[in-house]
């Protein structure tokens, strides 16, 4: 059996307690060395096999699971924080579909989670945004145009921007022109939840010097928006006049949320 797995954002304990079982029962691990903590990898037994993909390509990935697969073997493929953004999931299960071979996925706490909490930030304010845009400025991998950074922002809601810690002087400018304000608040969060995190609150304006400042050049998170700073409308779902289904309000006239 092949379990895809989510290491989650850093710290060795934000890895679920299945995906723990999965590492303790694994005789083969392929993992994205590049950012999974390497101290998951002691909950492996002594004689399981372990593999680092970030120095492998998809076909070498695919010979030693679909060989370990027919060997009777448990796999793990551990990937960093949640498997399903720009965690490269699909082509790998393409793969394993072709060759007849099943496969789970245990989730993971994304590291988007991880740098909220590291913010002790709330993603999606009453009055102040509702959504979170997940996205990347274009690298290597092209961004389709109509998801464009600019696109997005004239929304001013809650972004986490991926895989762009290297190019903030071109993210700036891309949200400023979709309509952000150049003074609206902004941080970076560094190895989010790792023991060298680093939060570094700025504006949208100031995201590049600020990182170079700090020496910030990778494994970051861009997250933009007013939740980081602003006036909001308390909950509904707490608020003592409203009824919910497992609460009635505490006094008459009480509504239902809507
Ligand atoms: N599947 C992963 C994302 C993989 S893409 C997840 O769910 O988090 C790799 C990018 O994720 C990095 O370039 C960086 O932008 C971000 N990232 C991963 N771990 C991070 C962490 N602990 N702190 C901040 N950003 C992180």
């Amino acid at each position: 059996m092949i379990t895809f797995v989510g290491a989650g954002p850093g710290a060795e304990d934000l890895i679920t307690v299945r995906g723990q079982r999965l590492l303790k029962n694994a005789d083969i691990v392929v993992y994205a060395g590049s950012l999974v903590n390497p101290g998951l990898l002691d909950l492996c037994r002594e004689d399981c096999r372990i593999y680092n993909s970030a120095k492998m390509t998809l076909e070498e990935v695919m010979e030693v699971m679909t060989a370990g697969e027919r060997a009777g073997k448990n796999i793990v493929r551990l990937h960093t924080g949640d498997p399903c953004l720009y965690g490269a999931i699909r082509e790998q299960m393409d793969e394993l579909d072709k060759e007849c071979i099943p496969y789970d996925v245990c989730p993971g706490v994304s590291s988007f989670c991880g740098a909220a909490a590291a913010l002790n930030a709330e993603y999606t304010l009453p009055g102040v945004s509702q959504s979170v845009v997940i996205t990347r400025m274009a690298g290597r991998t092209p961004v389709p145009e109509r998801e464009s950074i600019r696109s997005f922002a004239a929304h001013q809601a809650t972004m986490v921007i991926f895989l762009s810690t290297g190019m903030l002087q071109e993210l700036s400018a891309e949200l400023i022109s979709g309509g952000y304000r150049k003074d609206a608040p902004a941080a970076i969060v560094y190895k989010a939840t790792w023991p060298e995190e680093k939060v570094l609150r700025c504006t949208v304006g100031t995201l590049a010097e600020t990182a170079e400042r700090e020496n910030v050049t990778k494994t970051a998170l861009i997250v933009v928006g007013d939740i980081l700073d602003s006036e909001y409308e308390r909950s509904k779902l707490y608020d003592p006049s409203f009824t919910t289904g497992f609460r009635k309000a505490s006094s008459d006239g009480g509504g239902d949320v809507r």
